[in-house]
């Protein structure tokens, strides 16, 4: 199945220069969205991962039906001031703009083994603040699943020694 064919590029969304994959094409085909999130779980079963962990908004739309799909939970990684609970946070620089990320503090125990999952890895700035929130918390990456990289701007960079899937490169 060629994925690209299901991924709408969007020019000068969200500002000028930028070219967005727009997923959403993508999600909306039943068959193309099952064989993506049936894709990364048969990579990841039987590799003793015990969480799934997603940024909000289209890492959950990855994440949850994939640690669904292992049987396992999965961790929601927010905007700041969105999560009811106890928190810890982290600053981070986008692709176009700044953010601050949560995760509630009972979310994972020390030495879990957890798989950061999202549509796009970009610059890295959004996973890499999620490893390291995952990290305060003393879980254990076990690797990060993207449906998308973007490899000309080198994220994969900012996630040194952490074993990256992607589905689709441009
Ligand atoms: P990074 O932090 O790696 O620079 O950017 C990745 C984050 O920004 C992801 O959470 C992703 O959802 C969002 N993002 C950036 N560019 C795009 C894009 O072209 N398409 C989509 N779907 N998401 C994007």
């Amino acid at each position: 199945m060629n994925l690209k064919e299901h991924i709408r590029v969007i020019p000068d969304f969200p500002q000028l220069g930028i070219r967005f994959k727009d997923i959403t094409t993508l999600l909306n085909n039943g068959p193309v969205y099952k064989e993506v999130i049936d894709t990364l779980a048969d990579h990841y079963r039987d590799k003793g991962i015990e969480l799934v962990a997603g940024p909000e908004a289209r890492g959950f739309v990855i994440g949850a039906p994939l640690a669904y799909a292992l049987g396992i939970g999965f961790v929601p990684i927010r905007k700041s001031g969105k999560l009811p609970g106890e928190t810890i946070e982290a600053g981070y620089d986008l692709e176009y703009g700044k953010d601050k990320l949560a995760v509630h503090k009972d979310s994972i125990r020390p030495g879990q083994r957890v798989l950061i999952a999202d549509d796009l890895l970009a610059t890295g700035g959004t996973i890499s603040t999620t490893l390291n929130l995952i990290r305060q918390l003393g879980g254990e990456i076990a690797g990060a699943a993207f449906l998308i990289e973007l490899s000309y701007l080198n994220g994969r960079e900012k996630l040194d020694g952490i074993d990256v899937v992607s589905l689709v490169q441009y």
